[in-house]
């Protein structure tokens, strides 16, 4: 059974179709790279393999269920980190837990022995152990992404989802934050899809390529078959 199952998948916004007619399969444990110029469609897709967004027609299914709403067990990191700049990299980490805590409980949370844990071994997947107690605030533009992974996978996900995670990093910290979520994904055997927008940056790092353009997918493959024009 694949982690992952999109089958023609459209998304239509009026008279603007942002997905059309899309369908692929994605197996246990593979890191995805969805690479594609902006208003292709990238972030339609990832918001409906989230539920966030329903699909106009088809269906996805995650581990065999379909998609029919907000998922607690697929982690989603964002270009905008959404970081609470005032908690430490350790207190933003361990809100990824709170997706099994009520809302009533989170203003007061007492978390578990077991999600703080998560938490410090999520940091220290992404390199900021010795930053635990650092304030996100103060932290710089790749070290907020990498908390931001850190708080994913404190969500204890099945499914990484990541979009534009370095679209406003400089290319060296970009290559820093890619580095250490495909380490967090390998680690964990983690099914990830992460868009990007850059060629350059995908080749080092994905497995397999999914390349989108006006809502389709006009390549499917790995790296030997990625060209520059995708
Ligand atoms: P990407 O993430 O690749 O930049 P998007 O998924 O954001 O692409 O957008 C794909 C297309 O769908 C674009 O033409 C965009 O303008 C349109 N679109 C996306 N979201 C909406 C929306 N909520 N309402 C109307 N049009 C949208
Ligand atoms: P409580 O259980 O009372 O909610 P915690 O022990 O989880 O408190 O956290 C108290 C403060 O100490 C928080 O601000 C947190 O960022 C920091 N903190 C706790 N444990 C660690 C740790 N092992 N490493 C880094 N910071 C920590």
């Amino acid at each position: 059974m694949p982690a992952v199952s999109v089958q023609n998948v459209t998304k239509r916004f009026g008279d603007t179709v942002a997905v059309e007619n899309i369908s692929f399969e994605i197996p246990e444990g593979e890191f995805v790279v969805l690479l594609g110029p902006s208003g292709a469609g990238k972030s339609t897709l990832l918001r409906i393999l989230n539920g966030l967004t329903q699909p106009t027609e088809g269906t996805v299914h995650i581990n065999d269920n379909p998609v029919t709403g907000r998922r607690s067990d697929v982690g989603m990191v964002f270009q905008m980190h959404y970081l609470v700049e005032t908690m430490s990299a350790y207190r933003n980490a361990l809100t990824g837990a709170l997706s099994r805590v009520s809302l009533v409980e989170s203003l007061t949370t007492q978390y578990e022995r077991s999600d703080k844990l998560a938490a410090l071994e999520a940091l220290d997947t992404v390199g900021l152990l010795d930053e635990a107690r650092q304030r996100a605030g103060s932290m710089s533009g790749g070290q907020k992404q990498r908390v931001g992974i850190a708080r994913a996978l404190v969500q204890r996900p099945n499914l990484l989802l990541a979009d534009e995670p370095v679209a406003s990093l400089d290319p060296k910290a970009a290559e820093e934050v890619m580095g250490y979520m495909k380490t967090a994904a390998h680690e964990r055997d983690l099914t990830t899809v992460a868009s990007l927008h850059q060629v350059n940056l995908a080749r080092e790092f994905g497995e397999r390529y999914i390349g989108l353009r006006d809502g389709q997918v006009v390549f499917d493959g790995g790296r030997d078959d990625l060209t520059m024009d995708v």
